[in-house]
C-alpha cells in the first residue's frame, strides 16, 4: 500500500508565511498522533558545519517545536559527533558550532543535547536481524526518547547518491562506533599517477591511518619530483571520505561499486536501528532546499543544483525520500551550478555520481521492512498566487 508525503512548496502570501506553512505541513502528516503528553521527543537534525551554509535554518526548525510544545511533546535537538576531523567531533565542538550556525535556544525554542554523549560513546544497542547487522550503536539519547523527528536537508552525497530521512537517521543517529561499522568498507582509492605526496590529506585524517612513503617503482607519478606517495592502511581507515575531499589534486577517490552498494544497504539497516520501537512515534519532514551536490559534513556548500523546491513530510521514511528523488529529478537543473549545459538530467544523482546505484538506500530499506516506496503525494493545500 502506497504511503502518503505531504509536500507544500515555498509559495507564501500574507497570512500563510512559511513558518505558518511548515506546522500545517507538520500536523497534516500527523504530528499530534507521534508525541504523548511529557514525552521527550528527539528532534534529530544537522546543524551545519562551520563553512557550510545549506543546512535548514534553525528559524524553519522553530515552528516545529511550536508545533510539539503544543502537543505535550518536550523537544530536543540532537546530532551525533563526527568521525572525521572537523568542526562537530565532540560534544563541546560541535554544541559551539551549533550556536554559531544560529541553533541557540532563543531561535530554536528547544535546547540542543548532543545524543552520544561527550566523545561519541554513549550509546545503546538495538537488534535487528538483518543482511549486514544483527545489532547497531544507536546514540543513547535518540533511543531512549520516547518519540523522533527526523529534519533532514535533503541533497546529494558523494558516497551514498543522496541524503534524506534515512542517512540522516542512519549515519546521523549512530554512535562513533556505529559510524565505524557503516563506513568500513569505503577505505578510498588512491590515484597514484595524481599524487604529488604533499602530505595535506594526512593531516585530515582522524584515524592516523594515512602515511607518506617512497614511491613504490613502476607507480606513475604526476612529475618527476614526485618521488613520494600517499599510502593508506585498511585496517585504522573508518572510510570517513575527509581525505578524498582535502586532496587538491584529485589523488584520492571512493572505491566506487561494490563498496558503495554495501555503504547504501548499511546506512538502511542503521535507519531502520534508529526508528526500532518508534516506529509510531516518528514523523520524517526533509527540506527541498539549497539541494547542493555533496553531503553537509564539508566545510563548504557549493551551489544548489536545482532551484528551491519545497518541503515534505510523512510517517515512512522510504516513501518521503524516494518522494524527494522524484521532485529533484523533475526540477530543471540550474546550469549555473555544477551541473553545468543545456542537457536535461532525468536522473540527477547519476548525472554527477554516474557510478552510484543510489536506489540501493530505498531498495534496502523496503526490503528491512521500515518503509515503502510506493507513494501518493498531497500537496498540503492549493497555492495562492
Ligand atoms: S593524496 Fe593528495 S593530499 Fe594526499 S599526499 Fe597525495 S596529493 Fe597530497
Ligand atoms: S584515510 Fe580513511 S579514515 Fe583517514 S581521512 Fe581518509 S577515509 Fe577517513
Amino acid at each position: 500500500m502506497a504511503s502518503k508525503v505531504y509536500f507544500t512548496s515555498l509559495r507564501t502570501s500574507y497570512n500563510n508565511s512559511l513558518l505558518t506553512k511548515i506546522e500545517r505541513l507538520a500536523l497534516a502528516a500527523g504530528l499530534e498522533d507521534i508525541v504523548r503528553k511529557g514525552g521527550l521527543t528527539a528532534v534529530k537534525l544537522h546543524f551545519g558545519e562551520r563553512g557550510g551554509t545549506a543546512f535548514i535554518r534553525p528559524v524553519l526548525v522553530r515552528p516545529v517545536v511550536d508545533a510539539l510544545l503544543r502537543a505535550g511533546a518536550r523537544p530536543f535537538l540532537t546530532d551525533t559527533s563526527t568521525l572525521y576531523v572537523g568542526s562537530r567531533g565532540n560534544a563541546v565542538d560541535h554544541l559551539n558550532t551549533a550556536l554559531l550556525n544560529g541553533f541557540a535556544y532563543s531561535v530554536a525554542g528547544a535546547p540542543v543535547i548532543i545524543a552520544d554523549g561527550l566523545d561519541g560513546a554513549d550509546e545503546a544497542v538495538v537488534r535487528v536481524n538483518l543482511k549486514h547487522f544483527k545489532d547497531v550503536m544507536i546514540a543513547s539519547a535518540i533511543v531512549r526518547a520516547e518519540s523522533l523527528v527526523s529534519l533532514a536537508h535533503f541533497k546529494l552525497h558523494d558516497a551514498a547518491g543522496f541524503g534524506g530521512a534515512l542517512k540522516n537517521l542512519a549515519m546521523g543517529a549512530a554512535s562513533r562506533k556505529g559510524k565505524m561499522a557503516q563506513h568500513s568498507d569505503v577505505a578510498p582509492k588512491i590515484i597514484y599517477k595524481k599524487c604529488i605526496g604533499c602530505g595535506f590529506c594526512l593531516e585530515q585524517c582522524a584515524q592516523g591511518a594515512i602515511s607518506i612513503v617512497e614511491r613504490p617503482a613502476g607507480v606513475g607519478a604526476p612529475s618527476a619530483s614526485a618521488a613520494q606517495v600517499v599510502q593508506i592502511d585498511r585496517k585504522l581507515c573508518v572510510g570517513c571520505a575527509q581525505c578524498i575531499h582535502a586532496c587538491r589534486q584529485g589523488a584520492l577517490t571512493i572505491d566506487w561499486g561494490k563498496d558503495a552498494t554495501r555503504l547504501m544497504e548499511k546506512i538502511a539497516e542503521y535507519a531502520a536501528g534508529a526508528i526500532k520501537g518508534k516506529e509510531k512515534r516518528s514523523l520524517f519532514i526533509n527540506f527541498l532546499t539549497q539541494i547542493s551536490p555533496a553531503c553537509d559534513c564539508y566545510p563548504f556548500s557549493d551551489a544548489p543544483i536545482v532551484a528551491d523546491i519545497g518541503i515534505a513530510a510523512s510517517r515512512d521514511p522510504v516513501a518521503i525520500d524516494q518522494a524527494c528523488v522524484d521532485l529533484l529529478n523533475r526540477s530543471p537543473h540550474l546550469p549555473s551550478s555544477c551541473l553545468k549545459g543545456e542537457e536535461h538530467h532525468p536522473d540527477k544523482i547519476r548525472a554527477l555520481y554516474p557510478k552510484l546505484s543510489w536506489e540501493h538506500q530505498l531498495i534496502h530499506a523496503e526490503e528491512a521492512g521500515i518503509g515503502t516506496r510506493e507513494y501518493e503525494l498531497v500537496e498540503i493545500e492549493a497555492e495562492k498566487r
